[in-house]
């Protein structure tokens, strides 16, 4: 069996010359049998109008002038015309081709005027020894005498003959080239996919480095292409903060679990005292809750992302919040020889989660003074109105480099500056999660040695 090529092109190719097939042949059906109908009725109208005239001399000159008439015409018309002129009872009177009328007389569709109708008849009949049928009409020209008169559709039939070579000598050249027009402009159409499936193609065996280039394919293929690419790199850059973030872990992961190991080791070495023991097994049980923290938090943030509705949500007087907040960091700060002033505007409320919103802030002023030497300074800022409430934490401190600045809200990102402090790089990333699933965000503004200001915007 033959298996069709299951391309676009092809199917395209296949509609586009099924489409115009169908046209041609409609348009053609449509011509044919206008050209057929009106050729029909203007013979129609002939014979009426002849019979009518042909009824006048008879009337008015007589059955001599009548056939005189009609010999003349006869004459000139070489057959084309034929006529017959009978008694009302079927005698015959007059018969300008006998050979012909005979036949007629034999199978005559219609009985020749003796219904007695005034109104002439017309009917078509291919006489014996004919090749092309005739227009026939049979009429009272007196009350006792039929005329008829028969007229060769010949002259029609080689019209609609030519109409039907002139319709397949287009069909033969037409369709074809149309056809062949047709699967090359969709195999150019198709070309900018081609190329967009070849970039597909080669990023599946990990070339994530290609673009697709369709310049010149047309406006849809570019904006195909160009969604592609833009796909292309979020993709390269998503595949590429998971790799840092992967190694972010790794090293994240390897200092507690070094750390334990070494303490193990130490405990398995003789001559220990039930004091050294205990303390091992209290600096194993730090590293681990560290570790556990690290985890809980990496499924706190993604939860959060998620924003699954486990969270409980209620008014939360943010203001009160923010103040127990600075109150609480007050002693940090002084311990690390800061200054740390609040200005909060009271009243603020929005619907959320209180402890979700709570870290989130200390968080912030976590950062703020740990990043910050002495002698600094810690801002916090509270101001609210119907649409917005913003939040700011603005330090002193070193200061986060440009490159960096979106980046600090990844997954396990910290700073080149950060690895002396403490933190495994999760505070921002749960942050920003809480602050989006309370349908604002957390964006920061810093210079390096001069501070950073992290401003949250929540909708109340
Ligand atoms: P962690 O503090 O545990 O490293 P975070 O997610 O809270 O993790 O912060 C990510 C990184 O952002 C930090 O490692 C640090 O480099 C940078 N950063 C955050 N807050 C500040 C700040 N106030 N000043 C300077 N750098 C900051």
């Amino acid at each position: 069996m033959i298996r069709m090529p299951d391309t676009l092109a092809f199917r395209l190719t296949l509609w586009y010359a099924l489409g115009l097939f169908l046209f041609l042949i409609s348009a053609f059906l449509v011509l044919y049998f206008s050209v057929d109908s009106v050729f029909k009725a203007r013979m129609d109208e002939d014979l009426m109008e002849d019979i009518a005239e042909l009824g006048e001399i008879y009337r008015e000159e007589g059955m001599t002038a009548l056939e005189n008439e009609l010999d003349r015409e006869v004459a000139a018309g070489d057959e084309q015309e034929i006529f017959r002129i009978l008694a009302f009872g079927g005698a015959e009177k007059y018969n300008s081709s006998p050979s012909l009328w005979r036949e007629l007389q034999a199978s005559a569709p219609v009985p020749p005027g003796t219904s007695g109708e005034d109104t002439p008849l017309l009917f078509s009949a291919t006489l014996a020894g004919e090749d092309t049928p005739r227009r026939f009409v049979s009429g009272k020209i007196s009350a006792d005498t039929v005329l008829q008169i028969g007229e060769s559709l010949e002259e029609q039939q080689e019209l609609l003959a030519l109409l039907r070579s002139i319709f397949l000598i287009l069909a033969l050249l037409v369709i074809p080239l149309a056809t062949l027009l047709g699967w090359l402009l969709s195999r150019r159409a198709v070309a900018g996919l081609k190329a967009v499936s070849k970039t597909a193609a080669r990023i599946s065996r990990g070339g994530l480095d290609s673009r697709v280039q369709t310049r010149g394919h047309g406006a849809e293929i570019e904006a195909l292409s160009d969604t592609f690419n833009v796909m292309l790199d979020r993709i390269q850059s998503l595949v590429n903060s998971m790799r840092e973030m992967t190694d972010n872990i790794a090293h994240d992961l390897r200092s507690p679990l070094a750390r334990i190991r070494v303490i193990s080791e130490m405990s398995l070495t003789n001559n220990k005292s039930v004091e050294e023991y205990q303390t091992a097994a209290a600096q194993t049980i730090e590293e681990c809750d560290r570790l556990l923290q690290m985890i809980n938090t990496t499924l706190d943030v993604a939860e959060a992302e998620a924003d699954t509705g486990k969270f409980s949500v209620e008014d939360v007087d943010i203001s009160r919040l923010t103040e127990d907040a600075c109150e609480l960091f007050q002693a940090v700060a002084e311990e690390r020889g800061l200054d740390l002033h609040c200005r909060i505007q009271p009243g603020c409320l929005i619907r959320g989660n209180t402890n979700n919103l709570q870290r989130m802030l200390a968080n912030l002023m976590d950062n703020a003074l740990k990043y910050t030497p002495a002698p600094g300074e810690v801002r916090v800022e509270l101001g609210c109105n119907k649409d917005n409430l913003t939040i700011t934490v603005a330090d002193t401190g070193v200061g986060i480099p440009a490159p960096e600045q979106e980046r600090i809200f990844e997954r396990f990102f910290r700073g080149d500056q950060s690895r002396s402090q403490e933190g495994c790089g999760l505070g921002l990333s749960f942050s920003r999660a809480v602050a989006r699933a309370h349908g604002g965000d957390i964006t920061v503004r810093s210079q390096i040695d001069k501070g950073s200001c992290f401003t949250i915007s929540l909708s109340p």
